[in-house]
Parts: C-alpha cells; sequence; structure tokens
C-alpha cells in the first residue's frame, strides 16, 4: 500500500504559502509506516518544531489500474475519508530553499492520519460536492469543499496513474484548503464532513 499525496489543489491555500498555481498536479508519496494506527494519538516529533496541520479528502483505491483515462476513474474507488497530511513546516521549508525533495517533511512515522471509510454512494460523491472542516480545540481553523479543488479527482486518478501504477487498497490525499496552522501537545483535532463529526486525534 501506498499513500499518493497532492500538493497545491486548492487555491487560497497556493496562495498562503506563496506557492504558484500549478499547471499540472504536484504529487509526492508518504510510505506504508505513515499511516497513523488508529485510535493513537499523533506525537509531534523531536526533529521538528512547527508541524501544521492539512486537512484533506482521502480516496481509497480499490482496483488496480495504469493509465486510466479521467472518464473511467469512478470505477476504481467507491470510498472516500477525511484525513490529515500531517507536515513539518519548518524542515519542509528548509528543504524546499535548497530544491530538496520533501519527504523528511512529510512522509516520517504518523504523518498521514484517515478517520473511518464511507461510502461514496451515500454522500453522492464526488457528484455532489461535499464541504468538510477541521477544528482545533472546539474552533474551526480550516474550511473546504471538494468543489474548489483545482484538480478533480478523475483527473487526478488519470494523472497519478500514468506515473504510478494505483493498487488496491492505495489511498490519494487530495490537498489542503488555506487555514493550514500549527499543532501543539494536548490539541484536541476534529474532522467534519457536512458537520458530521468523522475524526478525532489528540497531540502528544
Ligand atoms: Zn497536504
Amino acid at each position: 500500500m501506498k499513500i499518493i499525496c497532492v500538493g497545491r489543489n486548492y487555491r487560497d491555500h497556493a496562495r498562503e504559502l506563496q506557492n504558484q498555481i500549478p499547471e499540472e498536479p504536484v504529487l509526492f508519496l508518504k510510505p506504508q509506516t505513515a499511516l497513523l494506527l488508529k485510535n493513537q494519538p499523533f506525537f509531534i516529533p523531536d526533529f521538528s518544531a512547527e508541524v501544521h496541520h492539512e486537512i484533506e479528502i482521502v480516496i481509497r483505491i480499490n482496483r488496480v489500474g495504469k493509465n486510466i483515462q479521467a472518464r473511467f476513474a469512478h470505477k476504481y474507488y467507491e470510498q472516500f475519508a477525511l484525513g490529515i497530511d500531517f507536515t513539518a513546516r519548518d524542515v519542509q521549508q528548509r528543504l524546499k530553499a535548497k530544491g530538496l525533495p520533501w519527504e523528511k517533511a512529510k512522509a516520517f512515522d504518523g504523518s498521514a492520519y484517515m478517520s473511518s471509510l464511507l461510502n461514496c454512494a451515500d454522500y453522492s460523491f464526488p457528484q455532489q460536492p461535499v464541504p468538510f472542516a477541521l477544528s482545533k480545540n472546539g474552533q474551526t481553523v480550516q474550511q473546504g469543499n471538494s468543489a474548489d479543488m483545482l484538480f478533480g479527482i478523475h483527473q487526478l486518478i488519470a494523472h497519478i496513474s500514468q506515473y504510478f501504477t494505483l493498487k488496491i487498497g492505495d489511498l490519494i490525499f487530495t490537498g489542503t484548503p488555506a487555514g493550514v496552522g500549527s499543532i501543539d501537545e494536548q490539541d484536541r483535532l476534529e474532522l467534519f464532513l457536512q458537520n458530521k463529526k468523522v475524526g478525532e486525534v489528540h497531540v502528544k
């Protein structure tokens, strides 16, 4: 299983980090060891003084595919979730400044949280856009809507599968809206889909 992540897929988030709007999806990977195990807290790693939350819609792949055309992409998933792409922003800024890969900032142990899986059919997703939000200690810090993705889910699957064969169980983190910010020990992060809580993470 692998985790494929999309960067800069919401205009307002690309702007808040002073990044250009991309002409094609920005991709990076997290290994299986990045997945935060169910009901485990997120531990801030020793190598970072500034870990950010990034709430994202996550798609779970359910068929093997390579070079998938966008018009067939809907056949390759039937469940989704909300997730958090935990990012060591200080480490990432240092790596970006030197033109180096981001993995130390993005792919470390526990850096990928995912809620329980939801059935796309129950939400008519993605035909019907879904609003989602992240709260930190009861305060809303990020709000997004799947309709605002620069590259939609079917475009992403088509693009990603040109480079990486998709396999059953692979996860696609589809990018974060604006409002990313740092987390501290004892923070409580809650994820909401259409105002319904679907996940929670405690920071240690
Ligand atoms: Zn992200």
